[in-house]
This record gives structure tokens, sequence and C-alpha cells, in this order.
């Protein structure tokens, strides 16, 4: 499928690298939504700040997974970003899902996938939510403590239990072992425990945190994946699935995924099923944030006599730029309207030193509000004017909230580079 997906593609756009998504018709999309507002009397909201998301390069990036680890079956970690079209198309492609509450359990298995697709990745799960997974069949569950051991004696003795490890996460964005993962001393009598409560534990996991960015992290972490395998064979269990978690990015991901195959063909025999939890690979490159100017202070800098701005947008660090504060990004403003232009501006248009120096912040009280300390544009930006922000798909809008009464409801516009997207989702 895979092969003559590549050879009958009648997309010439189509670069498996990702540098050349289609941004025409983005573009289109974020101009005609900006159009349509009749900016002198609309309704308070019409011209909140929206989204437009590109599923054709959610589809692009499953295709790249599969080209680059065909062994490895994805389970998309909905809590990146449960957009609802977004796990329809990877359900429609085959992937599984890898949810970490009841509401995301819940939200997939509305979409009617088969709850043996879903796993309850979270090693420190609520009473209630397990046994809500119970009673919907979602067998596959982490574990990284005795005393959740215990729990899953009593609420669910059943469960497919994936021992989860920790790594050494130092070189990723945002480090997952800090919290979870159960060390390498910890994990022979965490087994010995797993066979005297009769439970039924099936695989290892772990996660070499998010954002990562140091091959030898994952090779590490299948060496010592390997290791717990032999533990519990020792104690009489006999796992079938690694689950490799997350951590992938769009810009490192040949790389990272060559090192993680290596690393699988060498400690890991072909009958083990491999699973991964991919989030932020699968949709950061795939969203586009539209903000309005809705205020601006000009400020005169007496030594230099150059003026600067304080551009205020309708969004910021509590909506959908939450991502600077938890996820360590450092979103890239861009030109959308100037006046009543539309512009797109492009990074590269703005790497001279000439034009005018804007600060950007957003709308709440709060002085951290700020999305941007320094950029300067050629455009003269000024309220009523629109900027726009790539690369916004990933812990962004799920981790929003509603500070001073903003809304965390942002629409989005769907959009769809890749005619195999559209056919499976039935848009025109
Ligand atoms: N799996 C688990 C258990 C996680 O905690 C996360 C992120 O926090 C993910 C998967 C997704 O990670 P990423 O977005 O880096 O691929």
């Amino acid at each position: 499928h895979l092969d003559s997906y590549f050879e009958n593609s009648k997309c010439a756009y189509i670069e498996l690298n990702g540098a050349n998504i289609p941004k025409q018709l983005i573009e289109d999309a974020l101009k005609t939504r900006v159009e349509d507002i009749d900016h002198d009397s609309c309704e308070a909201g019409d011209e909140d700040a929206f989204f437009v998301a590109d599923l054709g390069e959610v589809y692009r990036q499953h295709m790249r997974w599969k080209l680059n680890l065909p062994r490895v079956r994805p389970f998309y970690a909905v809590k990146c970003n449960p957009d609802p079209q977004v796990i329809r198309l990877l359900g429609e492609l085959g992937t599984g899902f890898d949810c970490a509450s009841k509401a995301e359990i819940e939200q997939v298995l509305k979409m009617d996938i088969e709850p043996e697709r879903i796993i309850y990745a979270q090693p420190c799960k609520t009473n209630s939510y397990v046994r809500y997974a119970a009673s919907q069949g979602v067998k596959q569950m982490t574990f990284d403590n005795a005393d959740e051991l215990y729990k899953m004696k009593k609420l669910y003795p059943d469960a497919e239990l994936f021992l989860r490890i920790s790594t050494d996460d130092s070189s990723s964005l945002c480090r997952l072992s800090l919290k979870f993962g159960a060390t390498l001393d910890t994990t022979d009598e965490l087994l010995a425990l797993a066979k005297e409560l009769q439970l039924n534990v099936v695989g290892v996991s772990f996660h070499v945190g998010s954002g990562a960015s140091d091959p030898l992290a994952f090779l590490k972490a299948v060496q010592d994946a390997r290791m717990v395998f032999d533990q519990a064979a020792a104690h009489g269990f006999s796992l079938h699935t690694l689950d490799v978690g997350g951590g992938f990015c769009s810009e490192t991901f040949e790389e990272m995924a060559a090192a993680l195959s290596a690393a699988l063909d060498e400690y890991i025999p072909g009958h083990i099923r491999i699973i991964g939890e991919p989030g932020r690979y699968y949709v950061a490159s795939a969203f586009t944030l539209a903000c309005h100017v809705i205020a601006r202070r000009t400020i005169s800098d007496p030594p230099s006599t150059e003026q600067s701005h304080m551009l205020y947008l309708n969004d910021g660090l509590y909506g959908n730029f939450s991502s600077i504060m938890f996820d360590h990004q450092n979103p890239i403003a861009q030109v959308l309207r100037s006046g009543r232009q539309f512009c797109f501006d492009t990074i590269a248009s703005r790497e001279s030193r000439g034009g005018t120096e804007y600060s950007i912040w957003g709308p709440t009280c709060d002085g951290i509000d700020r999305i941007t300390e320094s950029i300067r544009f050629d455009h003269t930006l000024d309220i009523g004017d629109w900027l726009y922000f790539e690369n916004m798909g990933a812990y962004t809008k799920c981790s929003a909230t509603r500070f001073n009464g903003f809304s965390d409801a942002h629409d989005v516009i769907y959009v769809a580079s890749e005619p195999g997207a559209k056919a499976l989702l039935g848009m025109k």
C-alpha cells in the first residue's frame, strides 16, 4: 500500500521531510475566514483567534511513520491534541490511541474505535476511571509502582499490564521520567509482586521524554526494556508487547526512527509486538493559529529615537500559547493582514534587521502573558491587523484556560492537502 501511495500519488508537493507543506490551501482558508468578519460591527467573539488544520499533513505524517518505523504500530497520544477530526482520520488510518483519562477513553470509544485499540497509558490511575475502563473492555494499561498493582488486583485483575520503566530523558523538552517510570532496581520486585497477586503483565513501556533530541535515549531504553523482558520471563511471564512511547518530533524523526529501529532489531525478537505513543509528531505542523491585534501601545525609546510597539493579541499564554509555558515552545509570528492588505509574511522576509520592532502580548492582566519579547516586521502593524503562527498543533488548545473570561474553544477550519485524507473523511 505504501509503495503504491508514493508511486501513484498525484500530489507533486509531497515531501517526506515535511518541508513542503502545501501552504496555499492554508493561506486561502485563513484569508477567507478573516475576510468574512465585519470588523466594524461584528458580535463579540466573531473575531476570536482561530485555527486552520491541514488534515493532509496528519495523513503524510502517518505515511512517513509507516515508511520509517514499519515495526511500530502507533497509538496516537490523545492528550496532545484531542481534535475530533484528527482522531477520526487516525481511526480510519488504523492507529490505536493512548488515553490518559476517562474522558479521553470515552471520546475515542464514541468514535467506534474498538477497546483493543486503546491503551490507558497512565501509571497512576483514578479508581473510578479504572472501573470505567474495565466496564468498557479497555484492558491495556500501564503501572510503575506496587500501590498501583494492589489497585489493579482490587479493581481490574484481568487488565493487561505494561510495566513502565524510567528513561534518561535529560535531552527532552518535557521530562516525564521525573514523575513516572520504575527504576531498574525496582522492576524485579514489582514483577515478583505482580506474580504473587496473579496479575497479567503483558509488556514493558517507556517514554524518552516529549520533544526528545538524543537518539541514544532510545537505544538505552530498548536495552533496559530487554532486561525487564528477561526478568519477567524468569518470573514466569511471557511478555508479548513493547511500548516505545512518544517523544518523536518532525524535525528529527528519520534520525530517531533509525536509532530506534536498529535497537529494536538488535534487542527485541521479531515475534514481539511493538507499539508507540506519538503525539506531537502527528499534529504539531498540521495546525496554524490566526490571532487578531486588539490593541497597540507605542513606546518611544529616548536614547535611540526609535519607536517600537507593544501589540496585544486576542490569544496568549493562558490560551493557545500555553505551549510557551508548558511545552517550552517559541511560536514565531507572521503577518497575515496589515491594513486592508493580506501579506502572508514569511520568516525569510524578516531576516533583515530593518522594519519596526514589536513585542507581542496576550490579552490577560498578567505580565507573564507575553508571546514574543522582540520581533521586527517591515509591515506597520496596528489594531485590527492579523498575525498567524505555524506549528501550533501540539499541546496548545488542549491546555488553554478561560482565565480573565477569554474563550478556550476556538474554531478550527479543516482543510486537507492530501486526496487520501479527504477520501477517508468524506471531505469535498
Ligand atoms: N505517552 C505518554 C504516557 C505521555 O505522557 C506523552 C506525553 O506527555 C505521550 C505519550 C506523547 O508524547 P509526545 O507528544 O512527545 O509524542
